[in-house]
């Protein structure tokens, strides 16, 4: 076993006390022989982002670990901004990251159900319509500070409830014009308990009922609700909504239904990153990037086009656990996971993306010869590959300098390195164009040192990769950096905007990189390790003419470095 290896299980170790409550919960039977239910409840109204990972790997995953059952609830309540293209996205991406659900459940297959209840309230004399306006609910809300008052709507009789609350159902009434709320208390010190709105007016198209309805259930309404009838156990949701766990009991006490219970955790929030599917949405509307998949999105689907893996978004998830109080996560934590995971899996490849031609001088002209390449060090399981060398090749420009500076161990005049698995070459001269821009380096090579061998134990301090360059396919590589220049993004001067904080050079696009040939067969969806370069896949814009690679990341793990500085070692890779 490796070092990553262990550190990670230690990782996955980590407890949460989301676990150790379902387990409490267990042990005392809290919820009698039920088994452990859980949801995950997005609102298809946008595409899934690394914040949602955390919620998946919670409710999917714990349920898991106490042979309960997960299901998936479309919470589809806004009819405006919800789409089947949402709804799909979610299911592939819930999958992609390694999860299967019990149903598929939409809180709009629930509306007859809530209706009733609706009723049902409106009976016990605990809802009732008010014909104010929005602005005037508001203003009768009163402050943290103040009491509210009632509404001179309040006491209707529940005959005239009924009647109104029907009418308001049958289409009668235009949007906004009136509301059905619950009758709870408006001086009560949390504002959600303050008469809280169960149904508005919208005459809107719905994308699973079309337009069957024209009230929709607010949110706090229909969530607790739909938990109940799907008997839900645990009910895991973000801290914004611990002040509203006061009124989700509240409608379960009063119908009387299966106790599901609200437990609230920390969100994920990232460095460089916003995750909000409101400021994403933006961004595609903006068009600041190229869509929902862009790769240097933050959504699944983005980061799924870039590279990244299901299992090291599991693996932050699980390291990171969960609690009660909201933090910042390194974004550098995120990808040294990646990394780890990717030094596993990713097949090796020699690349060169920005392209100088050397000419062995000594080496036979018209020759070609194949070099034996490991496909991957850490797993010889993977086998090796034949790599095509000739007289001229492409080597990095960063890899040779006319002039070295001080420690300066790659190529440069009269210095020997390594060609990758090849020969040793020296550099003798240098062909310069009219701006006296180094364009071609001849060199020497030693046949004795075949295979990258030192012939009489002579050292060099450089291993660089090439390409053949009669061999070499072209591509197009797009590098990508982070999408937002701040650690906090969402940190902008007044009458500023996140969008003021984007990173202008989150993309390079590197027209004619040079690789070796076996790329050409390259597949989506597998990765790459380019040598000292960084890890890459393909992208799906690859056409028959040209290939177009993403890198997902560079080598460097700066998270590594971090960890190492503050624990002092131990570091993984
Ligand atoms: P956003 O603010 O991005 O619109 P949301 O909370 O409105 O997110 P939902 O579709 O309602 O998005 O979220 C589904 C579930 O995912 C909820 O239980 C929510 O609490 C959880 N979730 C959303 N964002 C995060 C996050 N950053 N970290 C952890 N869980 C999250
Ligand atoms: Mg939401």
């Amino acid at each position: 076993m490796t070092d990553a290896n262990t550190e990670t299980t230690e990782i996955r170790t980590v407890s949460n006390f989301l676990r150790d409550q379902i387990a409490e919960d267990v042990r005392t039977k809290k919820f009698g022989d039920a088994v452990v239910q859980t949801r995950f409840p997005p609102e298809p109204n946008g595409y899934l982002h690394i914040g949602h990972a955390k919620a998946i790997c919670l409710d999917f995953g714990l349920a898991d670990e106490f042979g309960g059952k997960t299901n998936l609830r479309f919470d589809d309540t806004n009819p405006e901004k919800e789409e089947q293209e949402y709804v799909d996205s979610i299911q592939e991406d819930v999958r992609w990251l390694g999860f299967e659900w019990d149903k598929v459940c939409y809180a709009s297959d629930y509306f007859d159900q809530l209706y009733e209840w609706a009723i049902q309230l409106i009976k016990a004399g605990k809802a009732y319509v008010d014909d104010l306006s929005a602005d005037e609910i508001r203003q009768y809300r009163g402050t943290l500070t103040e009491p509210g008052k009632n509404s001179p709507y309040r006491d209707r009789t529940v005959e005239e409830n009924l009647d109104l609350f029907t009418r308001m159902k049958d289409g009668e009434f235009p949007d906004g014009s009136r509301v059905l709320r619950a009758k709870i208390d408006m001086a009560s010190p949390n504002l959600n308990m303050r008469d809280p709105v169960m149904y508005r007016i919208l005459h809107a198209s719905h994308h699973r009922t079309g337009d069957k309805w024209c009230i929709y259930p607010m949110y706090d309404y229909a969530h607790g609700q739909s938990d109940s009838i799907e008997h839900v156990t645990h009910s895991m949701c973000t801290l914004e909504f611990a002040d509203h766990q006061p009124i989700y009991r509240w409608y379960i006490d009063q119908l009387g239904i299966f106790p599901s219970q609200q437990i609230e955790f920390d969100r994920l929030n990232l460095t460089y990153t916003l995750l909000s599917k409101r400021r994403l949405l933006q961004l595609v509307q903006e068009k600041h990037v190229s869509g929902w998949d862009d790769p240097r999105m933050p959504t699944l689907s983005g980061i799924r086009r870039r590279g990244f893996t299901p299992g090291a978004l599991r693996a932050l998830c699980a390291s990171i656990g969960a609690t009660r109080t909201n933090g910042s996560t390194d974004i550098e934590m995120l990808e040294h996971f990646q990394r780890d995971d990717l030094n596993k899996k990713a097949r090796r490849a020699m690349a060169v993306l920005r392209p100088l031609k050397i000419v062995i001088d000594n080496y036979p002209e018209g020759q070609v010869e194949f070099v034996d390449v490991q496909n991957n060090p850490e797993d010889p399981a993977a086998g090796t590959r034949q790599v095509p060398f000739s007289r001229e090749l492409y080597i990095e420009q960063d890899d040779f300098r006319e002039v070295p500076p001080p420690k300066y161990y790659r190529l440069s005049a009269g210095k020997e390195v390594r060609l990758r698995a090849a020969y040793f070459v020296t550099a003798q001269s240098v062909v310069k164009d009219a701006d006296g821009n180094v364009v071609e380096v001849h060199c020497t090579y030693d046949p004795a040192s075949r295979g990258g061998n030192s012939p009489d134990g002579r050292k060099v301090k450089s291993t660089m990769h090439w390409v053949s360059a009669q061999h070499a396919v072209s591509a197009e590589v797009r590098v990508y950096d982070k999408l937002f220049s701040k650690p906090n993004p969402n940190d902008f001067p007044e009458g500023g905007s996140f969008l003021d904080n984007l990173n202008p050079n989150s993309l390079e696009v590197i027209a004619d990189a040079k690789l070796e040939p076996s790329l050409a067969e390259a597949k989506l969806g597998a990765p790459y390790q380019f040598e000292r370069v960084g890890y890459f896949c393909l992208d799906r814009d690859t056409t028959a003419e040209k290939l177009v690679f993403n890198r997902t990341l560079a080598l460097k793990d700066t998270w590594a470095k971090i960890e190492k500085t503050a624990s002092g070692g131990g570091a993984a890779r």
